[in-house]
C-alpha cells in the first residue's frame, strides 16, 4: 500500500473528474459503496478465483460478523441493487480503492484504485457498444493512443457449457504434458487453463478448439452486433478468442482494454463484460447486468509512459510576502480567498529573502508584497513572479480588482 503525494495526487484526481465527465455524459450516476461488506457479498464472485480464495482481507468484527475489505465493486453494485431496487436500467459509476492480497510489483499493489460502470437490467447488445465505447472514449481523452481492445464472447450459459466441455475433453487428452498447475486448474475450471503463461502449455491451448465454434445462433447475432456497432463507432478492436473470463456469470461479451507500453503480464488496464446471476445470487431478481473496471495506478503508468496526462497545475495564483508582522498577510489571503483567487503566504514572520523564495517556489503567478511603508501608506506591492514584467503599487483597497486583470491578462 502506498501513499499518493502531491503532484501524483491532482492527476489522481483529475483523472477521476475525466472519467466522471465522460461517464455523467451519457446517464451513469455515483455510487459510493462501502469499502466494507459481509463476506457473502464476495464470495458470490467466485469460489475458485484467487481474489476471492488467496487474497481477500477478511477479518471476523467486533460482533461477531465475518466480514472483508472489497476487492473489487461490482459484487457491491450487485448487492446495491438488490436493496434498493432501483429503477433499470440501473446506469452506476464508482470509484475508490480496492485492497487484494497479491504480490506487490509495479503495477501490482495490495491497495489499488479502480473507476468503472456497471447497468443492471437491460439485455441489448447496443448497451454493449455504449460500455464498451465509454471506455475507450475515457482513454481518448486521458491522451493515451497505445491500447489494445480485445473483445470476444462467451455464447449462452449453454454454448459455455458445451464450450467447457469440448476443453476439458481436449486439455484430458494432453495427459501429463500439460504441466501440474494446468492439470490443478483443469479440475477446477478448463476455461482456465487458456490463461495459463507456461511454454510446455503453449502448444495444447494453441490447438484447443474455440469459443466460435459453439455459439448459438442468438449468441453470435448478439456479437455480430456488437462488433458492427463498435466499427460504426469507430472503436477499434482484435478479436482474442482466449479472452474466457474464468468467472461462472460471464456471458455474451467480454472484452479488456490493453496498455501498450506496459509489461504483457501487467498490462491489463482495464476490462469487463456481460455477466448474470450475480445479482439472483445476492437474493434479487434474475437481471442482466455488464459493466467494466479501470485500474487508476496502472493506467497512470501508461500515461507516463506515453507522456499524456500529466499532472494538472494546482500552484495558487497569488503568494502574500508580508515583513511587517504577518496580520497583512491574514487579511489579504482570507479576502483574497473568499472572492475566488487562490492565495498562499509564509509564516513565522521570516526574511524577506526567504519569503521570496517561498513565493516562487509556490509557482504562484503574482506576489503581493507588505513591508512597513506600505503597510503605513494603505498599499501593496504587485509583482510578477513567472513573468520579468515590472513590479506596481496598488491601493490596498484596488488590491483586488487589479490582481483580477492581471490574472485574467496572465492566463489568457
Ligand atoms: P479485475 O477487477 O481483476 O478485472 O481488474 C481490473 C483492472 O484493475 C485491471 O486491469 C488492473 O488495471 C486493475 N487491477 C487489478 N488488480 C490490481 C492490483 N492489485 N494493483 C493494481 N491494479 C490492479
Amino acid at each position: 500500500m502506498r501513499d499518493i503525494l502531491a503532484p501524483e495526487s491532482s492527476r489522481w484526481r483529475a483523472f477521476t473528474s475525466v472519467f466522471a465527465d465522460v461517464v455523467e455524459s451519457a446517464g451513469y450516476e455515483l455510487i459510493v459503496p462501502p469499502l466494507m461488506e459481509d463476506l457473502g457479498v464476495f464470495s458470490r464472485i467466485g469460489e475458485a478465483t484467487d481474489v476471492v480464495t488467496k487474497e481477500m482481507y477478511d477479518f471476523i468484527d467486533k460482533g461477531d460478523r465475518h466480514v472483508a475489505l472489497r476487492p473489487e465493486q461490482t459484487a457491491s453494485v450487485c448487492r446495491a441493487f438488490v436493496q434498493h431496487r432501483p429503477v433499470t436500467p440501473w446506469k452506476a459509476w464508482y470509484s475508490g480503492p480496492n485492497f487484494r492480497y497479491e504480490k506487490p510489483q509495479r503495477g501490482r499493489y495490495r491497495q489499488f484504485d479502480q473507476v468503472g460502470i456497471e447497468v443492471l437490467g437491460v439485455d441489448d447488445p447496443y448497451l454493449d457498444v455504449e460500455v464498451i465505447a465509454l471506455g475507450w472514449e475515457f482513454y481518448r481523452r486521458l491522451g493515451l493512443r497505445q491500447v489494445e481492445l480485445r473483445l470476444n464472447s462467451l455464447g449462452e450459459p449453454a454454448d459455455r457449457a458445451r464450450y467447457v466441455d469440448a476443453l476439458r475433453a481436449h486439455f484430458e487428452a494432453a495427459g501429463d504434458d500439460l504441466t501440474p498447475q494446468s492439470r490443478d486448474t483443469l479440475a477446477k475450471n478448463p476455461l482456465r487453463v487458456l490463461d495459463s503463461k507456461r511454454e510446455s502449455d503453449a502448444r495444447f491451448i494453441e490447438s484447443a478448439p474455440t469459443i466460435d465454434q459453439f455459439w448459438s445462433p442468438e449468441a453470435a447475432a448478439h456479437f455480430a452486433t456488437v462488433r458492427a456497432g463498435l466499427t460504426e463507432l469507430g472503436v477499434p478492436f482484435t478479436i482474442d478468442m482466449k479472452l474466457v473470463r474464468g468467472l461462472d456469470y460471464y456471458r455474451h461479451t467480454t472484452f479488456e482494454f490493453a496498455g501498450g507500453t506496459l509489461d504483457s503480464a501487467q498490462n491489463a488496464l482495464g476490462g469487463g463484460g456481460r455477466y448474470d446471476g450475480l445479482v439472483e445470487d445476492l437474493g434479487g431478481p434474475a437481471t442482466p447486468g455488464i459493466g467494466f473496471a479501470l485500474g487508476v495506478d496502472r493506467t497512470l503508468l501508461a500515461c507516463d509512459d506515453e507522456g499524456v496526462f500529466g499532472a494538472p497545475d494546482s500552484a495558487v495564483a497569488v503568494f502574500v510576502v508580508d515583513t511587517a508582522g504577518g496580520a497583512a498577510a491574514m487579511s489579504i489571503t482570507a479576502e483574497l480567498r473568499s472572492q475566488g483567487v487562490s492565495a498562499d503566504r509564509s509564516y513565522e514572520n521570516r526574511s524577506m529573502k526567504a519569503q521570496m523564495k517561498a513565493a516562487n517556489r509556490s509557482g504562484a503567478e503574482f506576489a503581493v508584497i507588505i513591508g512597513t511603508d506600505e503597510l503605513d501608506a494603505g498599499t501593496a506591492i504587485v509583482k510578477p513572479l513567472r513573468t520579468t514584467g515590472d513590479q506596481s503599487t496598488v491601493n490596498r483597497s484596488d488590491l483586488l480588482t487589479d490582481l483580477r486583470s492581471r490574472l485574467q491578462e496572465a492566463t489568457s
